[in-house]
């Protein structure tokens, strides 16, 4: 394994490491959306699925930024949020809309990753001077900011719809 010896190692690293997380992300979407029984909750996952396919690509301007070639790294942190979505799933088998709060909890999870990762990547690009590639990463950030803030929306409302069934 090569080893990181600078902030420009460094950061490469972690640019990777996301790049691999959105492609992973891409690939559950749909599946979430299908599992949806909420029309709306669906529509939001199908809606993400687009915005995750220009966040790749913007990914992949940054690599051209910086000369590099695009390329993932393995990141064990989304592989286990995914892992338990899967799961989630199967000890929820049928639609209802407990099993879409369960959703929308794993769904906020992979945004709160992505807002760590992005906001390091943002700081670090600003910190160097790398107006371009914070542009970039910013654009992508305001969009995963604004899922979990509707994540936050749907959550609060499966529990009303949940009080009000069991009124
Ligand atoms: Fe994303
Ligand atoms: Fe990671
Ligand atoms: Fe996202």
């Amino acid at each position: 394994m090569p080893s990181i010896k600078s902030l420009d190692d460094l950061f490469l690293h972690t640019l990777k490491d996301v790049y691999y997380a959105e492609r992973q992300i891409l690939k559950a979407l749909p599946k979430m959306a299908r599992a949806a029984q909420d029309p709306a909750l669906r529509d939001s996952f199908q809606l993400h699925r687009e915005q995750t396919q220009q966040q790749i690509e913007r990914l992949q301007q940054v690599f051209e930024e910086l000369g590099k070639r695009a390329q993932g790294v393995t990141c064990e942190a989304i592989n286990g949020l995914i892992e338990e979505c899967d799961e989630l799933l199967e000890m929820a088998p049928e639609p209802s809309p407990v099993r879409d709060a369960g959703l929308v909890a794993s769904a906020q999870a992979v945004e709160h990753y992505e807002i760590a990762r992005y906001g390091t990547l943002i700081a670090w690009a600003r910190g160097s001077g790398q107006k371009q590639i914070v542009r970039l990463l910013e654009e992508t950030l305001a969009e995963e900011k604004k899922t979990d803030a509707l994540l936050s929306e749907m959550a609060e409302r499966s529990t009303n719809q949940e009080a009000r069934g069991a009124a």
